[in-house]
């Protein structure tokens, strides 16, 4: 355990009493602390549940290994009898040699209200590259757990951003040009069931060898699958052996076929994240796969709490579960 608590219990009901002297600025004072105790107890308390995860050697997967001592910032460490080398239970977590943990549920609240890397740093006190490093640490996690498979009512559907550039030093190749000086759009192919499972994929091109290519391999037999009337879907259910397909042929993708067959889980889903997504003012095309496992991870769980992004990104522990 990290934290004992050391405090008497007299002590404590004595400061309890002297609460409603405080003044207004001193609660304020003390409130502060409190909630960066309490944050820091919850990033503790997940890292010592990493520990008690721990049942084999990282590298060489040796059940036999003794305990370590510790590191300077108390992370218990590992040495295993089999191949001699040490480890933590951090070892292949994108958390692995992150420090300043109790700034991590700080930074994490930066992610939920979507300010950007400059304000984030700011507002959490740390270097603008370790906020880079931080939001690549706790996205890649979230960015790597995409639904491997949908099945019962299955929504899919294309929807499109601007091409940018945006934190690329160079324009990797010559900008898409669609003719008449006109923005080029970015197709991303997007799949849900009504379970909750999400996947997403940034396609080069909107077309059907590239969306079936992206949502046929998550795709289970036996689902219904409703599209609008892109024909690429047509194309994509001959595929499979046994796929219902209904195609929702309507201007405005609202309609409905018997009740229960229709495209606007997943338009509602598109509609909340790109409005989301206004905040950063654009995002570069490179990572708007990450900006959608972001929102998608916030957006699976309906009481989200930051702690969920610490959860996440440590393998040994189990996927923090949605709704
Ligand atoms: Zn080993």
């Amino acid at each position: 355990m990290y934290l004992e608590a050391t405090v008497q219990h007299d002590d404590f009901n004595d400061l309890l009493r002297r609460v409603p002297d405080f003044t207004t600025p001193q609660l304020k004072r003390l409130r502060h602390h409190i909630e960066k105790r309490v944050k820091l107890d919850a990033v503790y308390e997940t890292l010592t549940a990493s520990e008690e995860a721990v049942t084999q050697c990282p590298y060489c997967q040796s059940k036999t290994f003794i305990r370590w001592g510790s590191s300077e910032n108390e992370r218990q460490r590992y040495r295993c009898k089999r191949c001699a080398k040490t480890f933590n239970a951090l070892v292949g977590s994108p958390l692995y040699r992150m420090r300043k943990e109790e700034l991590w549920l700080e930074y994490v609240e930066t992610m939920r209200y979507g300010l950007s890397l400059r304000k984030a740093a700011k507002v959490t006190g740390v270097s603008l590259r370790t906020a880079f490093r931080w939001r690549h640490a706790f996205l890649s996690s979230p960015r790597d757990h995409k639904a491997t498979s949908l099945s019962g009512i299955i929504e899919a559907d294309e929807t499109f951003l601007p091409e940018s550039f945006k934190g690329k030093k160079t324009m990797p190749r010559p900008a898409r040009k669609r003719g008449g000086g006109k923005v080029t759009l970015v197709p991303i192919a997007l799949a849900l069931d009504r379970s909750g499972h999400i996947t997403h994929h940034v396609l080069e091109h909107d077309t059907k060898e590239e969306i079936i290519a992206a949502l046929a391999p998550v795709i289970r037999e036996n689902s219904v699958l409703c599209t609008d009337g892109n024909l690429s879907y047509v194309e994509m259910v001959k595929t499979f052996d046994h796929i219902e397909h209904k195609r929702l042929i309507a201007k405005d993708n609202s309609r409905v076929v018997e009740g229960v067959y229709h495209i606007q889980t997943l338009n509602n889903f598109t509609q909340r994240w790109k409005g989301w997504l206004k905040r950063f003012h654009g995002v570069g095309t490179a990572r708007v796969d990450n900006y959608l496992a972001w929102f998608r991870f916030m957006d699976e769980r309906e009481e989200f709490q930051d702690i969920v992004w610490v959860r996440g990104a440590i393998p040994s522990l189990e996927w923090p579960a949605n709704r």
